[in-house]
C-alpha cells in the first residue's frame, strides 16, 4: 500500500492533532520498516546467544530479549528445543501492565489464548497454579497446545469454548483474565502484512462488539480483587478506549488500574490509564493495553466449582 487511502488519513486525523504526527503515522502504515523482534524465555538463557541484542526497555521482563530486525530466532534450534517463544515487541508492551499486579495470582484465565504468547507471557511473569488458555478456533487451538508444550507449560489447560461458557460455569472465579481480543487488525500494516477493510467502520463495529462480548463474559468470570486485562492490536478509537468506557459504564465494579512504567505511552484520547504503542516508535508494529480491578465485594456464597465438558456442558 503505497498512498494511504481516505479511511487512513481520516483515522490519522483524530488519533493525532498534529500534522507532522498525522504524517509519521501513515508514513508507518504505507510504508512499514523492518521492526525488531521479541523472545520470551521459557528455559534459562545459554550463556551465548546467537543474536545481537537491543538495548533493555523499561517495560521488558527480565526474562525476554529484544533483537535485532531480521534476526529470525523462529528458525534456530533453541526454538525448537522449547526454549525460547517469538513474539512482536508489542505484544511484550501489552502484556506488561501485568507487571502492576503485585499480590500472587494462583488462577489466570486467558480467553484469546491461540498462539500463546500472552498465556507464556502471563505463565513466566505470575508463575499461577492454575494457568487455562481458551481458544475459540479449533486449529488454532492445536497450534496454542503445541507452543505451551514445546516451551513446558506443563500446568496449563487449554479449552475450545465460547468465553460465555466461563462466564456461566465459572463465575468469579480468576483471579487474572486476560482478553488479547480479536480486532481489526490495522497493525498488520505496519509488518508490511495485508488487512484488507481494517479501516472500514463495518469492520471496526464488528471487531468493537465482539469485543465487548468477550469482555462482557471475562467481566463475569473475575474474581472479586481480581483483575481483567485487555489489549489489541490495532488502533481505531472505537475497539479501544470506547470500549474500555463501555466496559465501565456496563460493569462500574472494574476500575482501571495505573501501570506506572506505561504513564509514558498514556493514551492522550482517554482520560482514565490506558496506553498506546504507536507504530511509528519503531519498537513494534502497535498495541493498546488496559488493567482492571474488580471492587466488588466477594459473593455472600460463590457457586460449587464445575466442570465443563468440550461441548461446554456443565457436569456435577
Ligand atoms: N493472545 C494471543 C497471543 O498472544 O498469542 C493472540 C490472540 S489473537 C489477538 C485473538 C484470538 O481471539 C484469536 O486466536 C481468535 O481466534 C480468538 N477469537 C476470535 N473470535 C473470538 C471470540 N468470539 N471469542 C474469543 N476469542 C475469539
Amino acid at each position: 500500500m503505497a498512498v494511504p487511502s481516505k479511511l487512513l488519513q481520516k483515522l490519522a486525523r483524530r488519533l493525532f492533532q498534529q500534522a507532522p504526527e498525522q504524517a509519521q503515522f501513515i508514513e508507518a502504515l504505507v510504508r512499514p520498516q523492518p521492526l525488531p523482534s521479541a523472545i520470551l524465555w521459557s528455559r534459562p538463557r545459554p550463556p551465548q546467544l546467537p543474536w545481537s541484542l537491543l538495548p533493555p526497555l523499561p517495560w521488558q521482563p527480565a526474562w525476554v530479549d529484544r533483537l535485532e530486525p531480521g534476526s529470525q530466532p523462529g528458525q534456530h534450534p533453541l526454538h525448537d528445543a522449547g526454549h525460547v517463544y517469538c513474539l512482536d515487541v508489542s505484544s511484550v508492551f501489552a502484556a506488561s501492565v501485568i507487571a502492576a499486579i503485585t499480590e500472587p495470582r494462583p488462577t489466570v484465565l486467558d480467553l484469546c489464548a491461540a498462539p500463546g504468547g500472552k498465556s507464556l507471557y502471563a505463565w513466566l511473569a505470575l508463575q499461577p497454579q492454575r494457568l487455562f488458555c481458551n481458544e475459540v478456533i479449533r486449529k488454532r487451538g492445536r497450534i496454542l497446545i503445541a507452543n505451551l508444550k514445546r516451551c513446558g507449560a506443563k500446568e496449563a489447560l487449554v479449552f475450545n469454548l465460547d468465553p460465555e461458557y466461563f462466564a456461566q460455569q465459572l463465575p468469579q472465579t480468576m483471579d487474572l483474565v486476560l482478553v488479547d481480543a480479536p480486532c481489526s487488525g490495522q497493525s498488520l500494516l505496519a509488518k508490511g502484512s495485508k488487512a484488507l477493510g481494517c479501516f472500514h467502520p463495518v469492520t471496526v463495529n464488528k471487531n468493537a462488539n465482539r469485543q465487548k462480548r468477550i469482555l462482557a463474559n471475562a467481566a463475569q468470570t473475575v474474581a472479586p480483587g481480581g483483575y481483567l486485562a485487555y489489549m489489541t492490536c490495532t488502533y481505531s478509537p472505537e475497539e479501544n478506549e470506547q470500549v474500555c468506557d463501555w466496559l465501565q459504564q456496563r460493569f462500574p465494579q472494574f476500575q482501571p488500574v495505573p501501570v506506572p512504567h506505561l504513564q509514558p505511552y498514556q493514551s492522550s484520547l482517554s482520560e482514565q490509564p490506558c496506553y498506546r504503542l504507536w507504530p511509528q516508535s519503531g519498537l513494534g508494529a502497535g498495541a493498546f493495553t488496559a488493567l482492571f480491578r474488580n471492587t466488588a465485594a466477594a459473593a455472600p456464597f460463590p457457586l460449587a466449582p464445575q466442570f465443563i465438558d468440550h461441548h461446554g456442558r456443565g457436569l456435577r
